[in-house]
């Protein structure tokens, strides 16, 4: 009997403990062979942004070719199609990388129980985390609420080292009997400009390049968005090209290598978070918020519309919304302020962002961005006070000192020197600038309002 490995987001061969379960039982149970499968399921395709769907078709593309050409591609409801080719291929198993998501869990409860009422049983091995979402709790046997803690019990339950390879090459097949036609992978849209590499051999680049080049003053380096500072594996992360354990596996105590171990970890944080409490997708996670006075209406659309296209007159805030509306990607920090701005200053609920982000980012991940925005907007785990308001201005001075970096995606600043573009709006080197935006606020007059709605709501 083969044994089917269904891919999700777990584009890989290397480290990928699912594979090496299909490989031992393909091997226990019959001549070794394993059927490779991505199901290319509407309700995930159909809602992501071309920015997701064209790094997902070119990371099928590599992962099939890792495969010899042999990842068969189906096209529709894995409920049905999952059973379907485990039957055809006569596979005693269905091996994945264990999901968490809200959508993907109960997905695979589906598909367990379809593939049980055959005889056939769905093997879980592994997740696309370091730690599964729920294996870190308190004493008492809860969730963490807040990351400090969390990150502490996470260290000390420790993780697994990068599985092996195995023995001999895998006998991945297709199909001997033409039943299984392989779909298709999908083409990729046109985005208007490049992505970078896609797939495991190129996150296993970045990581290599970053390390020799960034990893040991990321500590000082990550918030600037001017600079090179960060992994840039977000993407590759998020496809599961590169394991977090590949990589925690690299690192060392020092302080700036335990910085970058403390980021993968908010990455843990967030999945656990949302494993716990699946409506944080989309509600609140501190209920008071759903009660805040947020605007509506045209001029609410209008300021939505100036704040996606990175026309809010704010440099900084601009220069990170043209960023992911040229590369589909943006620094930390300025997701910070950008999210802040929409938020706080422009009042609209955290969702509407959040929503866009996922639409344009190619590393969108339901966790990181969701939990990311809430913690923004102060109803989140582990929130910031709401209070602690970004200024977009000083923000800009703080992180971008000489400019750079609005310089690089604001084209009507690109002639103004130095730090020019984060003076005060009435300052003359911003004056001067005449075919970009007038402010659509003021930043002082917009955090006094929040804060005045922040007051109408019940005390914690
Ligand atoms: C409003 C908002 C929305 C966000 N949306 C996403 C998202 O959709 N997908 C996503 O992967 N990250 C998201 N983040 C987290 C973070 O901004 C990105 O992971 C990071 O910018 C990616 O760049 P990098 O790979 O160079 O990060 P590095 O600084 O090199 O960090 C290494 C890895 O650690 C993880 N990481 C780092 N910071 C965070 C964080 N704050 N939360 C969770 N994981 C983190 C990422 O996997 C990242 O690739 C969001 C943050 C905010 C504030």
């Amino acid at each position: 009997m083969p044994s089917v490995l269904w891919f999700r987001r777990d584009l890989r061969i290397h480290d990928n403990p699912a594979l090496l379960a299909a490989v031992e039982a393909a091997r226990a149970d019959g001549d070794g062979r394993v059927v490779a499968l991505f199901v290319l399921d509407p309700r995930l395709w159909d809602t992501a942004g071309d920015v997701r769907r064209a790094w997902l078709s070119r990371s099928l593309t590599a992962l099939d070719a890792s495969l010899g050409g042999e990842l068969l591609v189906r096209h529709g409801d894995p409920l049905a199609l999952v059973p379907e080719v485990a039957a055809a291929a006569d596979a005693g198993t269905v091996h994945v990388a264990a999901d968490f998501g809200p959508y993907g869990s109960t997905r695979d409860r589906a598909v367990e129980a379809a593939l049980e009422t055959a005889g056939r049983t769905l093997v879980r091995t592994g997740s696309p985390y370091a730690v599964a979402p729920g294996r870190v709790r308190k004493g008492d046997g809860t969730p963490y609420r807040v990351y400090t803690p969390f990150f502490r019990a996470w260290c000390t339950h420790g993780w697994r080292s990068p599985a092996g390879e195995p023995d001999e090459a895998p006998l991945w097949r297709l199909d001997d009997a033409g039943t299984l036609s392989c779909e298709g992978i999908p083409a990729a849209p046109e985005l208007g400009f490049d992505l970078p590499p896609v797939g495991e051999a190129a996150a296993l680049q970045v990581w290599d390049e970053f390390r020799d080049r960034a990893l040991s003053s990321y500590d000082d380096g990550r918030n600037r968005p001017d600079l090179h500072g960060t992994s840039n594996l977000s993407a590759h992360l998020r496809w599961g090209e590169i394991h977090p354990r590949t990589i925690l596996a690299d690192l060392d105590d020092s302080p700036a290598q335990t910085v970058f171990c403390k980021e993968i970890a908010w990455r843990e944080f967030y999945a656990d978070v949302l494993h716990h409490q699946p409506d944080s997708a989309r509600t609140w996670l501190d209920p008071r918020f759903a009660a805040m006075d947020y605007d509506e209406g045209h001029e609410a659309d209008e300021r939505f519309e100036a704040w996606r296209t990175g026309r809010t007159g704010f440099p900084f805030v601009d220069a990170g919304m043209r960023q992911l509306l040229t590369e589909g990607w943006m620094h930390n920090r300025v997701r910070m302020v950008t999210a802040s701005f929409l938020v706080k200053d422009l009042h609209l609920p955290w969702q509407r962002g959040a929503r866009w982000f996922m639409h344009q980012l190619r590393d969108g991940d339901l966790a990181s961005n969701q939990q990311g925005w809430q913690w923004v907007a102060g109803s989140g785990t582990d929130a910031s006070p709401y209070f602690r308001i970004f200024n977009p201005v000083t923000q800009g001075l703080r992180f971008d000192p000489l400019g750079d970096y609005v310089r690089r995606y604001v084209s009507e600043l690109r002639d103004l020197p130095g730090a020019g573009a984060h003076q005060p709006w009435d300052h003359p080197l911003l004056t001067s600038v005449t075919d970009y935006p007038d402010r659509i606020v003021d930043h002082a007059a917009e955090r006094d309002e929040s804060l005045t709605r922040y007051a109408t709501l019940p005390k914690r």
